[in-house]
């Protein structure tokens, strides 16, 4: 992204600055009920006050375990007017764990559901508790009705922090991830051109806001763009059919999808109104983008982002959106393939790790110097993890994570690869493809299937059909059936979990 305007400031100025009509509708909830961006503007004012009365200072950490409402919102854009860095945590945390975060993060104030107050008073420190309910009400709603809308924004700088999020963390702790008013806004400056996300836009926002992809790829870009957003607690097929009609942009992971799809009436009539379906956060199989172009004739926009580097690749708006790819990277976003371990850059179509930089990436691991240097190159690429690929028209493929690539009798296999031959199968749902340990080949191929239950599949009829299409090498040594595949709130498919339920798979040495 180029310097503009908007770059020499923080994230809510610049939202500020970009408004045109305060009687536009800003959020719409659930039962219709509208708020203005005018309206947005009194409470998240009202919100600042609040927290500053609490004591929070620029800088200082808010730490936010609340259902979603539209509080949150407010909470979240009062959070950014009062310089304070906004810390969400996913509502599935136990007390145990969210004892980790907010012993690391040290915030100066944490906001949680009623029911937990009790539980965190004993968690958080010296840090004040206030409430928020899955209504959006509660202590810290009381305090803003109650306290003033025009106290003055703290003035932020692109590189002042405006938010930690904590990484899933599938191997080891758990990092929290600083990003920057300049990091957000720039991404989210980029989003809105790629995507030409404009006022009249009324997002269908069913995501979680404790994630990236809720909080910041949906939410700044629709607050920047000036457009409304249909603002859900949480995705239901059902309901989300029902609003559709009243949507022009939906965001959301791939089970989001495969859910619209498994709901009767949806169908091409009720979307065809729609300008933009967008997916993420997890892979989207070629088999669904195919279905749902069928059904709908909309060809869903994959992208690729992570937490520590907001949105890398998106596939065109205008142009083909390939399946099985991430697109091309974003504007002023560099992205290039190296060798994991020795850094060096890779030809086109090789696989290697996926390195980015750019004024999306984010400015380190919070209190994890070594950790944050172990994960930049020299010149300031951040290495990702996930491995990939760059086709000859500059369009990217994700291989999977280096840490989910296979090691079989020496040669590396790349789970998605093998994944989208056996998705392609009549009689399978979805795949996840791992690495267990074999006393022969170090790791067997092992292929965990969720079939569709229209029609028989069996170990060896798998394998047999597989072995028609990939190297013995990559063929899975063994199939075994399950109902669902393990996922996180976010979709993604927790194969570090998959692996621990099948390591003894091949004790039995064959
Ligand atoms: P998170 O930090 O939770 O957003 O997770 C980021 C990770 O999700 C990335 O490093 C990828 O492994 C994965 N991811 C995100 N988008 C995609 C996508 N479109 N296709 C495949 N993997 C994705």
């Amino acid at each position: 992204m180029t310097a503009g305007p908007d770059m020499g400031e923080g994230l809510f100025a610049a939202i500020r600055r970009r408004l045109a009509d305060p009687g536009r509708v800003a959020v719409i909830a659930a039962d219709g009920a509208t708020v203005t961006y005018g309206d947005l503007l009194d409470w998240s004012g009202r919100y600042a006050s609040a927290l500053r009365a609490l004591g929070v200072a620029p800088g200082d950490r808010v730490a936010v375990q609340v259902e979603k409402s539209l509080s949150t919102l407010l909470l979240y854009l009062g959070a950014l007017r009062a310089g304070a860095v906004y810390l969400p945590l996913n509502t599935a945390y136990t007390p145990a764990e969210l004892g980790y975060f907010l012993g690391d993060a040290e915030p100066r104030l944490v906001v949680c559901d009623p029911d937990r107050r009790d539980v965190l008073a004993g968690i958080a420190g010296a840090a004040p508790l206030e409430t928020l309910d899955a209504e959006g009400r509660g202590s810290l709603h009381d305090r803003a009705a109650a306290a003033s809308a025009d106290g003055s924004d703290a003035p932020r700088r692109a590189d002042d922090l405006a938010a930690i999020l904590y990484t899933s963390g599938t191997t080891g702790r758990s990092k929290g991830a600083m990003l920057s008013h300049g990091n957000l806004l720039s991404n989210a400056l980029a989003l809105c051109e790629a995507w030409r996300i404009g006022a009249d836009d009324v997002l269908l926002h069913a995501l979680p806001v404790f994630h990236t992809h809720g909080l910041f790829v949906a939410t700044n870009t629709t607050l920047l763009a000036g457009a409304s957003m249909i603002f859900l607690p949480r995705f239901d097929a059902a309901e989300v059919v029902g609003l559709l009609p009243e949507a022009t942009t939906m965001m959301g992971v791939p089970t989001f999808y495969t859910r619209l799809l498994a709901q009767p009436g949806f169908d091409r009539a009720l979307v065809a109104h729609m300008r933009l379906f967008v997916s993420g956060s997890a892979p989207l199989s070629a088999e669904v983008h195919a279905a749902f172009l069928d059904r709908t004739g909309h060809a869903i926009l994959e992208r690729y982002g992570m937490t520590e580097t907001n949105m890398i690749a998106s596939n065109p708006y205008d142009g083909e959106r390939r399946p099985g790819t991430v697109g091309r990277p974003l504007p002023g976003v560099e992205l290039r393939i190296a060798d994991p371990k020795s850094g060096r850059v890779l030809a086109p179509g090789e696989i290697g790790v996926i390195e980015v930089r750019g004024p999306n990436v984010f400015r380190g691991y919070w209190r994890m110097p070594e950790k944050t240097a172990a994960e930049f190159r020299p010149d300031g690429f951040f290495v990702t993890g996930d491995m990939g690929r760059i086709d000859s028209d500059g369009y990217v493929a994700i291989v999977g994570r280096d840490k989910d690539l296979i090691i079989t009798g020496g040669f590396n296999v790349y789970p998605a690869e093998v994944e989208a031959e056996i998705d392609a199968l009549p009689g399978v749902r979805e795949s996840a493809v791992i690495g267990v340990p074999h006393p022969d080949f170090g790791e067997g191929v092992t292929a965990v299937i969720a079939p569709d239950h229209q029609q028989t599949v069996t170990d060896p009829g798998i394998r047999q059909a597989l072995a028609e299409r990939l190297a013995k090498f990559k063929v899975p040594k063994r199939v075994v059936f399950v109902d669902q595949l393990p996922r996180n709130t976010m979709g993604k498919i927790q194969k570090t979990a998959l692996r621990e339920t099948y390591r003894d798979l091949y004790d039995d040495g064959a």
